[in-house]
């Protein structure tokens, strides 16, 4: 692979290409029956990038070809995609952690939205590890897409195998759980695969919500679960709502994730995404103006996994150009994500802008987890405002609103509209909203 890099580096254009696209180029495997070179990168943009721009891959191919002397096709993967999606794995049971190195408690940037589970996680590596401790089992890490659950689960398997080698840290989707039972029972080594299993001391199973309405899963997961729950071995779970919530999963096991500890994770508040772009951009070298910071947190609230997005592209964007990176250059380099906003004429964000302008809360308030009625009304109504107008289904509007549920928003919607029959001048004032909205 060192070799192949060589020649990307000798034959790229301009060694700020080399840099910027293909130099965090990792092979992740080699796949000999199928011909195919299995390569990751650390973010989605440098992926979308290589793998739409022909030219750039038939460089890696021609590359992999002149130093193999095969025919291989490079697939470019994301880490985290690579994960999951490698297949095979049914003939490889050796317990390997497939852990992302990334993902560790020294990377991780705690804020109001996130320090429960970081410190539940923390103290759920540390007791583990001290016999004497009693321990959470299981941990169950709830929260939407992009809010540092993978992330917090790798990082106990990390801080789990540093302290102590020799145990064994197995993480896995519910995905590959599912797979590779199916395949185990499809070759007949569901042995095997039992065994693989049975023998982990650490269990990371991220996005457990996907095993719901597979009922053979569960069944094996339940086994899977009480043997090692019995001989006091430590299981962490994620998912992206807590465990009642959780349709078509069985009552026994939401139950069982019951036994431990369930923490949440919300969407980071301002603070918290400046953090963490400060630290992402000094991880690797880079030196941005506060205001640039500050313009890139406060135009994406979403989540982290896009705020990483938008502060590479501006990166990448500064080293091409070998410019300066000012606010400007920033928006101009960020403008996809806004057009692709604005589009929708109408969206979230205004009408919390309006919303909370005219309630006197603070925005970030909207989206945050506090039930006072000062606070709770605007944002109901801020929800009902949001079905009227946009064409978000209720889940959507959910999760833009700091990642509720859709119960959340039919409740609220309910309770405006009826609120809004006994009330005309309540009635006049959402109406004027509206109005002020769609101007
Ligand atoms: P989830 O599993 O909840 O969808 P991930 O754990 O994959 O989210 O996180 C998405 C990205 O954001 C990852 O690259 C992760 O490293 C990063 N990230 C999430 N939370 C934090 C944090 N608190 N500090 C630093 N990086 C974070
Ligand atoms: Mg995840």
């Amino acid at each position: 692979w060192s070799e192949i890099m060589n020649k990307l580096e000798q034959q790229s254009m301009a060694s700020v290409s080399f840099n910027t696209w293909y130099k965090d180029m990792k092979l992740k495997e080699i796949d000999e029956e199928e011909k195919i070179f299995y390569v990751t990168v650390p973010i989605e943009f440098m992926k979308t990038r290589l793998t739409n721009n022909s030219s750039q891959l038939r460089l890696v191919k021609k590359c992999i070809q002149d130093v193999t002397k095969v025919d291989y096709t490079p697939i470019i993967l994301t880490e985290d995609e690579s994960n999951v999606s490698l297949k095979k794995e049914s003939n490889n049971f050796l317990p390997k952690s497939r852990l992302n190195q990334k993902y560790i408690f020294e990377n991780f940037v705690v804020g109001k939205s996130n320090e429960f589970a970081h410190a539940a996680s923390l103290a759920v590596a540390e007791s583990y590890l001290n016999p004497h401790e009693a321990h959470s089992n299981p941990l169950f890490i709830y929260g939407g897409v992009g809010l540092g659950k993978t992330h917090l689960m790798q990082a106990i398997g990390h801080f789990v195998q540093s302290q102590d080698p020799s145990k064994k840290v197995l993480y896995v989707t519910s995905e590959q759980f599912t797979n590779e039972l199916i395949n185990s029972i499809q070759t007949n080594k569901n042995e095997a695969f039992r065994n693989k299993y049975r023998r982990v001391d650490l269990l990371l199973i991220d996005d457990i919500q996907f095993i719901a309405d597979k009922d053979r899963t569960q069944e094996e997961f339940f086994h899977t679960f009480n043997e090692l729950h019995e001989s006091n071995r430590q299981i962490v779970l994620t998912s992206d709502k807590p465990p009642k919530d959780i349709k078509a999963l069985e009552e026994r096991l939401i139950s069982r994730f019951a036994w431990g500890l369930v923490v949440d994770i919300g969407p980071p508040d301002l603070e918290t995404r400046i953090a963490i772009l400060r630290s992402k951009a000094e991880s690797e070298g880079f030196n941005i103006p506060n205001n640039v910071i500050n313009f890139i947190a406060e135009n994406v609230k979403s989540n982290i996994r896009e705020l990483e997005g938008a502060l590479s592209r501006v990166m990448a964007y500064s080293k091409l150009t070998t410019s300066e990176i000012s606010e400007q250059t920033a928006a101009i380099v960020l403008k996809d994500l806004y057009n692709t906003k604005k589009e929708k004429v109408i969206n979230t964000q205004i009408i919390k802008e309006v919303v909370a302008k005219s309630y006197k809360v603070n925005i970030d308030d909207i989206d945050s987890k506090k039930r006072t009625r000062s606070i709770a009304y605007p944002r109901q109504i801020a929800m009902y405002i949001a079905r009227e107008l946009t064409d978000l289904s209720l889940p959507k509007i959910g999760e833009e609103f700091g990642g509720r549920d859709h119960s959340t928003v039919i409740h609220a919607y309910n309770k405006v509209e009826r609120d809004m029959e006994e009330d005309t001048s309540l009635k006049i004032k959402i109406n004027n909203l509206m109005r002020e909205i769609k101007e």
